[in-house]
């Protein structure tokens, strides 16, 4: 099945503009983002980058619609129908933006379309159905007072977001933020820009008030710093690399003190112990480090696994390397696409030889581009590598590589196990394999990290929060709790005339 060719014979427009106070505008940024698609390294479209001047004018927009009331004063419920409908015009779009996708940050369009999109039109719509279900609180008080604790939206929420999920993780900001009343300015990163504003205009289609949702395509330290320097921008949602998310705690620091929330990178392990299925841990390890070209904040790119069980595990890894070879990402049935541009590919095999040369051995992949057919010559693929002989010390160990290399460390026991796990600064994830139920326990406690995995990897749903600890960032998206990001709590006391 060739699932783009519809799309692209439907024709897609790539044209740019940004999308402010409901209209698509031309930008006054003089800079350019040139967009290249990694799937073959053909130009997909030039797009204005924002500048000061429209970080001010969307913020503006923003505010303007926070204060006015069209949003934020609707009653909750009506938010939540206009998002389940938001959601509904993303389903009803998503081949398109799922093939917009697999261009821009060149991921097989069959997993954009059957994960990415549904997980954005699944967020929305959680968050639309809770509009009527949340409740604010009225503590005890005294016979002559009333006590109520209400949530009020904070005002203007900033997103800047990464490329690798870029919908998903932009909905997992829009869908709370918005349903607590915001208005919000989206700054999608370079490579997706045009996913980001097309995602803009379905929300004004399904009946988003303009100015709730502006997006602002632009780079990260022109237009992204001007919003985490904003005055006027109440809460900063970031999902991004460490370094950059200490920036906006910096910004923040630096401007009017708003609220960051940073969502950051992982460096995470998959346990296996002796007695765990040994065949499916060493299987979904590898496909949880391989998947989306290993462009994962919660991939599992350590496997720390016990001597006794070692050799069949690496066996079960290597033969899921092989099966997740990266073919065209606009087909149907490609096991894994292209990383999202060359200069990631050169980082990605930067780390590779730097583990080579540490000691570590190949037993998957090797350290050179793929190249999947003579007309993606020009693509940004690597084959997923499987490299044994790591210890904790080297830097394939600590550092987080955002590709498809997998890292094996043996260990001795359990307790070596928990103390690798946890040895790295991060703490995002980590997935755990025993058929013990008192380790199972007592290890996933043990284990730093927001979400641990027990015999799976990457499983959950909108009802579980998804965030990290140390390194990786303290913010929370998914779930109710991610509501209080967006919000403030509001004590108000009634004192009541004596009757
Ligand atoms: P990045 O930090 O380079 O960029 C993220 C965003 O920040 C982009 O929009 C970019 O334009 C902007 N930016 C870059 N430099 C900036 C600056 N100086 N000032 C302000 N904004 C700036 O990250 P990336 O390469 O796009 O994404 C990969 C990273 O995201 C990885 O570290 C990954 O682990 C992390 N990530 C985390 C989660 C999570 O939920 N914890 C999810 C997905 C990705």
């Amino acid at each position: 099945m060739r699932l783009h060719d519809a799309a692209l014979a439907a024709g897609l427009d790539w044209s740019a503009g940004h999308l402010v106070d409901g209209r698509r505008v031309q930008p006054h940024g003089e800079r350019e983002i040139t967009v290249v698609s990694p799937r073959d390294g053909s130009v997909v479209g030039l797009l204005a980058a924002a500048d000061r001047t429209d970080v001010d004018q969307a913020v503006r927009a923003a505010r303007l619609a926070f204060e006015d009331g069209r949003w934020s004063r609707l009653p909750a419920a009506r938010r939540g129908e206009i998002l389940i409908r938001f959601a509904d015009t993303v389903a009803a779009h998503a081949e398109e933006l799922a093939l917009r996708i697999a261009i821009e940050m060149g991921k097989p369009v069959r997993e954009a379309l059957d994960v990415e999109l549904a997980a954005v039109a699944g967020c929305l719509r959680w968050y639309g159905q809770l509009s009527d279900k949340l409740a604010d609180e009225n503590p005890a008080s005294p016979g002559d007072a009333l006590a109520l604790v209400t949530r009020e939206p904070a005002g203007v929420v900033a997103a800047v977001v990464p490329w690798n999920f870029p919908l998903t993780m932009t909905a997992w900001k829009l869908g709370p933020a918005l349903l607590a009343g915001n208005s919000v300015v989206l700054k999608p990163a370079e490579q997706t820009s045009f996913s980001a504003l097309r995602l803009g205009e379905l929300a004004l289609a399904a009946g988003l008030p303009a100015g709730v949702l502006n997006v602002l395509p632009g780079f990260g330290p022109e237009a992204g710093e001007a919003l985490g320097r904003h005055p006027d921008v109440d809460v900063l949602a970031f999902t991004g690399s460490v370094a950059v998310g200490r920036r906006f705690l910096g910004y923040a620091a630096e401007s009017n003190g708003k609220r960051v929330w940073p969502e950051l990178g992982g460096k995470s392990a998959s346990v296996i112990l002796p007695d765990a299925d040994v065949a499916k841990a060493g299987r979904t390890t590898a496909w949880a480090c391989f998947y989306n070209q290993g462009q994962m904040c919660s991939a599992s790119s350590r496997m720390i696994v016990h001597r006794d069980v070692a050799d069949e595990a690496i066996a079960a890894a290597v033969e899921e390397a092989r099966r997740m070879r990266p073919a065209d990402p606009l087909d149907a049935d490609a096991p894994s696409g292209a990383l999202v541009s060359e200069a990631h590919l050169a980082r990605v095999l930067g780390h590779v030889r730097g583990a080579l040369r540490d000691g570590a051995t190949l037993a998957a992949g090797t350290a050179e581009r793929f190249v999947p057919s003579e007309a993606l010559v020009r693509g940004s693929y690597l084959a997923p590598v499987v490299l044994t002989g790591v210890t904790e010390k080297m830097s394939i160990a600590q550092e987080e590589v955002f590709g498809p290399v997998l890292s094996v460390l043996v260990v001795d026991s359990t307790d070596e196990a928990v103390r690798l796990a946890n040895a790295t600064p991060y703490g995002l994830a980590a997935g755990l394999w025993t058929r013990d139920l008192s380790t199972a326990h007592t290890v996933a406690r043990r284990l730093k990290a927001g979400s641990v995995w027990v015999n799976c990897y990457e499983e959950g749903s909108m009802a579980m929060p998804f965030g990290g600890t140390g390194a990786s960032g303290f913010g929370r998206d998914k779930s109710a709790h991610a509501i209080d990001k967006y919000t403030d709590l509001k004590s108000t006391w009634f004192q009541l005339e004596p009757r």
